[in-house]
């Protein structure tokens, strides 16, 4: 159970946490026509806080709004604005940001009708999201029996609230298999991504991370392939099969929960020496000296505030 804030906001306004409810009639929860967004803020060296790739973010909110024909009733720069007025509101210095759209009461059968748009910013404190160890040491994953979405079956480049019951199961076989993460592959049988995290894998310092086709397109996996390329690595843009994460040097998830988080194992094949890899290291790093506001070639990523 995460940790509550105190407020949230609710169209437009900011609301105690326990207030923020909705009628059970709510068409996203029979049908999982909603967005969302996973944001994180982090508390910098210098004292102050900043959102990483706000801008990019809400970006996507609305991409994937456009994804799934809901109008969000709110402009992006109202949105950013928004986010930021409730980090303060809870005086979280550091956490975890969910905006959410979804569609109201309106249609009782699939089509939503005239279901008005609602949108909700929830934050939360939140560590790593795959363990500290993990964060560290790296996880152990398995190849889900589930493949992720056909992209003629789901939006994959939408975070639309129903694609996520796939991530729901591969995620909760996993974790009874007594795996940390799933992997899915694409309907092709190519390594696709997580349940919410992108892959990479690095061979001879070179790293490779599948292509944007049936994959969710993350913020993190942009920027660590920036990071990667600064840093002077060559990264491709591959389809990858999953004997060939078997015996790479290394491999990493990211994201914005799991932020850069080594594999250790992959289907009882240890990854490399089956620690954190010295490139993943360093990467990791790298990632958050940038959104601790430690290297100000990146400062345009962060969107600083003082509470
Ligand atoms: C959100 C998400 C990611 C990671 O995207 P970020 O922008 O880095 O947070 C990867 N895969 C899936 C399925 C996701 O939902």
């Amino acid at each position: 159970m995460v940790q509550q804030g105190r407020k949230i906001w609710f169209d437009g306004r900011l609301i105690p946490w326990e207030e923020a409810t909705v009628h059970v009639m709510t068409h996203t929860l029979h049908y999982g026509d909603g967005i969302f967004e996973g944001i994180r803020c982090y508390h910098c060296s210098d004292g102050s806080s900043a959102v990483f790739r706000l801008q990019e973010h809400v970006e996507r909110l609305f991409n994937s709004a456009k994804i799934l024909q809901i109008e969000i009733p709110f402009t992006s720069e109202e949105v950013s604005s928004a986010i930021l007025e409730t980090l303060k509101a809870n005086n979280l210095r550091e956490g975890y940001v969910r905006p959410l759209a979804f569609t109201g009461e309106g249609g009782k059968g699939v089509s939503p009708g005239n279901a008005p748009v609602h949108l909700m910013i929830a934050v939360w404190p939140w560590g790593a999201y795959l363990g500290d160890e993990g964060l560290t040491k790296g996880i152990r994953v398995k190849t889900s029996s589930y493949a992720r979405h056909h992209v003629n079956v789901m939006m994959t480049k939408s975070k639309i609230c129903g694609n996520y019951v796939n991530s729901v199961l591969a995620k909760r076989e996993a974790l009874e298999d007594g795996y940390d993460e799933a992997l899915l592959l694409d309907t092709d049988g190519y390594v696709a991504e997580a349940t919410g995290e992108n892959l990479f894998m690095v061979r001879n310092s070179v790293l490779t991370t599948p292509p944007g086709d049936s994959i969710l397109l993350g913020i993190t996996r942009d920027a660590l392939i920036t990071l990667a390329r600064d840093m002077g690595y060559e990264v491709r843009e591959e389809r990858i099969t999953r004997d060939a994460v078997y015996t790479a040097d290394e491999a990493f998830f990211t994201g914005t929960a799991a932020e850069v988080t080594p594999i250790r194992e992959l289907d009882r094949r240890t990854i490399g020496q089956g620690e954190a890899g010295p490139v993943t290291k360093l990467l990791q790093q790298e990632f958050f000296r940038v959104v601790l506001g430690d290297n100000l070639k990146y400062a345009g990523w962060l969107e600083h505030f003082d509470l």
